[in-house]
């Protein structure tokens, strides 16, 4: 099938509008990615045609709710090819994820135990495992990376071992857009008997992650960086852990039976979906995995790649311009600084042209620190960027630097 990027283009409303003036140019998609008209229109027709709670009611509209939900639940475990439907928990994206997991190991760690983490994770990946030690007495070990961002592996053997319990690493950089080698990684935990858990929130727009194949114990990811909706994710964790685990919180839909001597809780997933679920959230990211698929990964591989070497020829081609981020293995992120300027000026200059960047740490302050530098500017492009975009962007920046300098 042809990549026609014009056409692709037309399913996104917000590709449309003018931001100070100027056509939008939206390279803030590891932030979050923009949302095509079928994935609004399943939220519109949602509420305009079969609104109700699920699980609970006889009534019709209720199970016609009940449905779409847990058919959207057998769409996501089929894409990324989970072993049973019932192993991924609907959450509200990839923070309540982590955080999930932790507290569900909270009563598995104890003060013997190494937990590690990449040198190279989105704060949210951090804390709760900071949260997790303090409670335990555990111990926190971090996986060092080079100049490059590519994680040190050599390292890694070395940080392994029977103490270790478990291993968390992002499986794309949000920072620095490497692609880490996971499937390396959760081999040799699983040969020290650790667990792993892999945050997907910036993979999952341009690869397909393989569940089984992979045999990795967790994984995370958030809606609203592949095309859907904020505010629903999925986790997905073995059944053997899942049972293991106590349930997050307490409440309804997460109970088999209430009294006030004891309660039972439900099966898997219900266990780990207590209250009302964000159902019309669940149902717009299975429409949104349709979507993805229906645009192809493979051609989305290809554009993307093209694109980001094209980004990456024209942007260095402007004097003073640093690349963080330089490992052979990544996506289209292009995280960047030019030479005694300071990265917040430059996102506000392209801003005002109608190019939205992202500037700053990116929740990953301890990557700026390892660079010993504030931030950067952060361009993050999506299969429906152009090369037309790229130019623009590199037009703005370079008015950016005269001005500044
Ligand atoms: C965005 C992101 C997160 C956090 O996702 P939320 O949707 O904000 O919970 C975590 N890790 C990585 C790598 C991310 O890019």
């Amino acid at each position: 099938m042809a990549f026609d990027v014009q056409k692709i283009r037309e399913d996104f409303p917000i590709l449309q509008r003018k931001v100070n003036g100027y056509p939008l140019v939206y390279l803030d998609n590891a932030a979050t990615t923009q949302k095509p008209q079928v994935v609004i229109d399943s939220i519109v027709d949602y509420y305009s045609n079969y609104n109700a709670n699920i699980h609970r009611g006889v009534h019709s509209l209720s199970q016609e709710a009940t449905d779409a939900f847990e058919s959207a639940r057998q769409k996501i475990q089929k894409h990324f090819n989970a072993k049973n439907p019932y192993e991924i928990i609907f959450t509200s994206g990839t923070t309540h994820g982590i955080n999930m997991i932790a507290s569900g190991f909270s009563g598995f760690i104890g003060k013997e135990d190494e937990i590690i983490v990449s040198a190279m994770e989105h704060h949210s990946n951090i804390v709760p495992w900071q949260m997790l030690c303090e409670k335990t007495g555990a111990t926190l070990k971090v996986l060092p990376m080079n100049k490059e961002g590519v994680l040190l592996l050599s390292e890694y053997d070395k940080l392994l071992s029977e103490k270790t319990k478990l291993v968390f690493v992002n499986h794309i950089s949000n920072a620095l857009g490497t692609i880490n080698p996971i499937e390396e990684i959760i081999f040799k935990a699983h040969k020290k008997g650790a667990a792993v858990l892999i945050d997907g929130a910036q993979a999952c727009a341009h690869i397909i992650p393989d569940l089984q194949k992979l045999d990795v114990d967790f994984y995370v990811t958030s809606a609203h960086k592949m095309c859907g909706p904020t505010g629903i994710g999925m986790l997905y964790g073995k059944e053997k852990w899942l049972n293991k685990f106590p349930p997050y919180q307490g409440g309804g839909e997460m109970i088999k039976e209430v009294t006030f001597k004891k309660t039972t809780y439900a099966d898997l997933p219900h266990k780990f979906e207590a209250g009302t679920p964000n159902i019309v959230g669940g149902i717009a990211f299975g429409v949104a995995v349709d979507y993805l698929n229906s645009v192809g990964f493979e051609a989305i591989k290809t554009y993307e790649e093209d694109l980001l070497n094209f980004a990456t020829h024209k942007l260095l081609e402007i004097e003073g311009l640093k690349i963080f981020g330089t490992s052979t293995e990544k996506t289209s992120v292009i995280s960047f600084n030019i030479k005694g300027i300071h990265a917040y000026d430059i996102g506000t200059i392209v801003d005002k042209l109608g190019i939205a960047v992202r500037t700053g740490h990116h929740c990953a302050q301890p990557i700026m620190d390892f660079y010993n530098i504030p931030g950067t500017v952060r361009a993050s492009f999506a299969f429906y960027n152009t090369k037309e975009e790229v130019i623009k962007l590199v037009e703005a920046v370079e008015k950016a630097k005269m001005m500044l300098s």
